[in-house]
């Protein structure tokens, strides 16, 4: 009898830096490194070559991306950088000259090839397959969906567009073929992701593509409808208040989108606004929002909030408290302003001394934590659907999260007596308690 003696295929190491955006070209390029017939490796000793994915969003980010790339070096030596700090390639090199390549953000293709070079794969048709949905670095039910790349924007904080370029959006059909393939693979929480979600589809003209016998156009309200057809919780990450937004609130009515906005409105007070250059910076926001809730009552709205831009005075922070008393957002993020190389906002004069931006970025999450207190508080017995994320054998305890939660970013609802469950289960939970961000309660 012949036996075939399967080669060892290399390991390649992956230390992924960054925000969901970046962990999903991650979980792209080591899709693709499975698919070429290379195996992972836990630690730095047993890999061949270490990938250190980079996040150049923040100079505090690039600090820490550098960091990385140091100690692959110093614990591996052999390190391929790729994302967002790889377009500067230059100060990389000149502090790490062993470094074997260096390559920017979504050069999947480059990356791939830099580490074919640095470690070639052996080519063995017993092995190299791939699981249906790819390798995936997010736990099996819940996955990050990637609808476009890039951004239109312009805004004054932000180097994104100069990292990533205009906005590219993927084709209707090929993001849900993807999630069909996660869903069908195990996700029961499909994250749609990009930097600017309600823009999806206008750099293809809203062109539309064959779908299941019909068609689907690239426009957000398409794609979100289709997307709640697959079964899965569907949630939308990086929503503009746009006026079209409008209509994707009927699908959350009809069950097919969660009743969950993440909208990153960064201030409030307009001249701020302006001089952040934000989009979508209309005077009837609060407006659009007493609508929204009025035909989705349960309807959560996460943001995120920038304290001490330059220039924002007492009276502006002062309006965005009342703003926020206003519009009673269920989750609130909040960011001390901070200067970042390139940004235009880093140029601007007045800039805000930062204990200024330390005490409004307290006075800002003292608020939020009340807001999100009274609202979790009216939640305490009711009966809501929870996504099992963990189970703790020890303690018989279980931790998800409801609609209004995504994962990382919001809270938590924690379940005694919920030893059965398993991650990914969905289940009835009466809510007995509540405390600033998190729910308690049973499985009903
Ligand atoms: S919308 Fe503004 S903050 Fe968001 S990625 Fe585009 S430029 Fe950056």
């Amino acid at each position: 009898m012949n036996v075939t003696t399967l080669p060892k295929p290399p390991r390649v190491g992956l230390v992924s830096l960054g925000c969901p955006k970046a962990l999903v070209d991650s979980e792209r390029i080591m899709t693709k490194l499975r698919a070429d017939g290379y195996d992972m490796s836990p630690d730095y000793a047993g890999a061949d070559v270490v990938l250190v994915n980079t996040c150049g969003f923040l100079d505090s980010a690039k600090e820490e991306s550098l960091a990385a790339i140091g100690e692959a070096i110093a614990e591996n030596g052999r390190v391929v950088v790729t994302g967002c700090m790889g377009k500067e390639a230059d100060v990389i090199r000149n502090r790490f000259p062993d470094v074997l390549a260096v390559t920017g953000p979504q050069q999947y293709e480059e990356v791939v090839a830099a580490v074919h070079d640095a470690a070639p794969p052996v080519p063995s048709p017993f092995v190299d397959l791939v699981p249906e949905a790819g390798l995936k670095l997010t736990p099996r039910h819940y996955s990050y969906l990637k609808i476009s790349e890039g951004c239109n924007h312009r805004c004054a904080f932000c180097i994104i567009p100069h990292l990533r370029g205009d906005l590219v959006s993927r084709r209707p059909d090929a993001i849900l073929r993807e999630a069909e393939k996660l869903v069908a693979a195990g996700t029961k929480e499909l994250l749609v992701i990009s930097q600017d979600t309600s823009a999806y589809g206008v750099d293809l003209r809203h062109k539309a593509w064959p779908w299941k016998g019909a068609e689907v156009r690239s426009h957000m309200t398409d794609l979100a409808r289709e997307l709640g057809r697959l079964g899965a919780w569907v949630r939308l990450h990086y929503v503009y208040p746009y006026p079209h937004v409008n209509d994707v609130i009927p699908l959350m009515g009809e069950g097919l989108v969660l009743p969950y906005l993440d909208i990153p409105f960064q201030h409030a007070s307009p001249s701020v606004l302006k001089r952040m250059r934000r989009p979508a910076n209309d005077a009837k926001v609060l407006e659009r929002i007493r609508n929204w809730r009025a035909q989705v009552p349960d309807l959560a709205i996460r943001s995120s909030f920038v304290v001490g831009f330059p220039g924002e005075t007492e009276e502006d922070f002062a309006y965005l408290l009342a703003w926020l008393e206003e519009a009673q957002l269920d989750r609130v993020g909040a960011f001390k302003f901070e200067a970042v190389e390139g940004a235009p906002a880093t140029a601007m004069e007045d800039q805000v001394p930062e204990e200024v931006k330390q005490e409004r970025f307290d006075r800002i999450m003292a608020l939020s934590a009340r807001i999100s207190a009274d609202k979790l508080a009216r939640k305490v017995g009711s009966t809501i659907e929870v996504l099992i994320d963990a189970v703790d054998e020890e303690t018989g305890g279980a931790t998800g999260r409801s609609k209004a939660d995504a994962p990382e970013i919001d809270g938590e609802v924690h379940l005694r007596d919920a030893g059965a469950l398993q991650p990914g289960h969905i289940v009835l939970a009466r809510i007995e308690g509540a405390d600033d961000h998190d729910l308690f309660g049973v499985p009903f």
